[in-house]
């Protein structure tokens, strides 16, 4: 499989250039050339096949053959070892035509472990063929940077820099970053936004003799990578639930829009979707763009969902490429007019291409403490505030009663226990099992350091620490 830009001037990649390049030259993101086909049989046998099994299917075509055959399986039955329930993602019904898909089993408690724990090894796998190091920078809300620090420590070939918003993450999303004491890991608290945050990355990339000279590698979702190991839960869920003889929604608490691109992608290879519900939180401005068509970057407010407080979604950009019919001008057309206006107006063929497969819904505050809070009165299931959004909007969904509706579980409650508490009025400690490796992880010290909002000075810091 050969990748090519959503901006459609950066060299095509094959599938390891790809992993390793992260962003394309040209500040497009990679797609593949082409979308695989499973056929129905193939989509039929998936029911009885564990987790690792439809993970090499799904993903096979995506691969070309490097690593081999072999080689790719023995990495992805290492990287769902690491999950604690050995169907690595059950779906749990929820009553009515409503289910849950359980992602938050990995070892930070949310979904991004999924793809991270691959990412990881496929990455240390391909710098260690070609007798090479990198150094991976990425930005997170939360979730990503504990994932990724979880996924890269102690690795071979790799350093790993995480810069988190100060003050905007959980303590326990804090702590899974700033508890590791392997030399490889650093992360840095920046006096700023994600969004902050997430430009500072780009702007490294961007700077190409700092990329050189540092070897930066990138594990933000606009890494094909990731989505691509997203895509596999689909596949898993929807043979649970009667697919391919049903079609399926799937409702999913977005961000950066990776997840639910990534379901996006299983649509394109065959799997039947009746619909892909993007539910926002209060920063809803993919829910504004499908709603009117213009996608218009507003400030970001903290909401109890922070993986989720988010303007600028990188990956939305690979669905205005799917949706102008692979149009790279178009897309730089609107990104152009993005980095200058902070707003663009999609057309409305575009608009009704994506229309076709997606819904939208923005779920406030106050409703997504009452569904954490009914839901718990109810038969004592606890959401975290993300899942709590995403199950809001599948509420909403049009879809006839006889589609099941899955609702992505992002993140185990108890990563944002004060949410919950607030939400349910009792105390944490009371209703969240937390698991044993987040209470002794809690127990053990920090250490970080904060950085203001300066490229410059970030990029000293990553220039002393690493060892490319
Ligand atoms: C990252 C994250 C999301 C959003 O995922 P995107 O791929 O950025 O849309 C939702 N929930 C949780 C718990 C997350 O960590």
């Amino acid at each position: 499989m050969k990748y090519i830009s959503t901006r459609g001037t950066a060299p095509v990649l094959d599938f390891e250039d790809t992993l390793l390049a992260g962003l394309a030259a040209d500040g497009g993101l990679y797609v593949p050339e082409s979308w695989p086909r499973l056929s129905r049989e193939t989509l039929t046998s998936f029911k009885y096949k564990p987790y690792a099994e439809v993970a090499y299917e799904v993903l096979n075509p995506f691969i070309g053959g490097t690593p081999n055959n072999d080689r790719f399986r023995e990495i992805l039955e290492a990287a769902y070892q690491a999950f604690e329930v050995p169907e690595v993602a059950p779906v749990i019904p929820l009553g009515g035509q409503h289910y849950l898909l359980e992602l938050f089993h990995g070892p930070t408690l949310a979904f991004k472990d999924v793809a991270m724990q691959l990412l990881a090894r496929l990455m240390d796998e391909a710098l260690a063929r070609r007798g090479r190091r990198a150094t991976i920078i990425g930005a997170t809300s939360g979730d990503t940077g504990g994932a990724a620090i979880e996924a890269f420590r102690g690795r071979e070939n790799i350093d790993i820099f995480i810069f988190f918003p100060e003050g905007r993450v959980s303590d326990v999303q804090r702590k899974q970053m700033t508890t590791p004491t392997d030399e490889n890991v650093h992360a840095l608290a920046i006096d700023g936004t994600f969004d902050d945050c997430q430009a500072l990355v780009k702007d490294m990339f961007n700077d190409a003799d700092f990329r050189h000279e540092t070897g930066l590698a990138g594990v933000n979702s606009i890494n094909w990578a990731r989505v691509m190991a997203q895509t596999v839960y689909y596949f898993t869920a929807s043979a649970q639930l009667g697919v391919p003889d049903k079609e399926i929604a799937f409702s999913v608490p977005t961000g950066n829009f990776g997840d639910i691109f990534a379901g996006y992608v299983a649509k394109q290879m065959g799997l039947p979707i009746a619909q892909l519900m993007i539910a926002t939180n209060i920063n809803d401005i993919l829910a504004r763009v499908l709603k009117t068509g213009i996608y218009e970057i507003g400030d970001v407010v903290a909401s109890s969902s922070p993986s989720m407080d988010i303007q600028v979604s990188s990956n939305f950009e690979r669905l205005l490429f799917e949706a102008t019919g692979r149009n790279a001008d178009e897309v730089c057309r609107l990104m152009g007019e993005l980095a200058e206006k902070r707003k663009f107006s999609l057309s409305p063929n575009v608009l009704e291409v994506m229309r076709g497969s997606f819904a939208a819904e923005r779920v406030d505050e106050g409703e997504t403490a009452k569904i954490i809070k009914d839901m718990f009165e109810a038969d004592g299931m606890l959401l975290d505030p993300h899942t709590a959004v995403g199950y809001g909007a599948a509420l909403r969904s049009d879809v006839p009663t006889s589609t099941p509706i899955v609702t992505l579980a992002t993140a185990h409650p108890a990563k944002f226990p004060a949410s919950v508490e607030k939400a349910c009025h009792r105390s944490a400690e009371e209703i969240i099992a937390t698991p044993e490796r987040v209470q002794v992880m809690m127990k053990q010290d920090e250490a970080y350091e904060t950085y203001p909002n300066e490229l410059a000075r970030v990029q000293d810091f990553v220039r002393q620490k690493n060892s490319f």
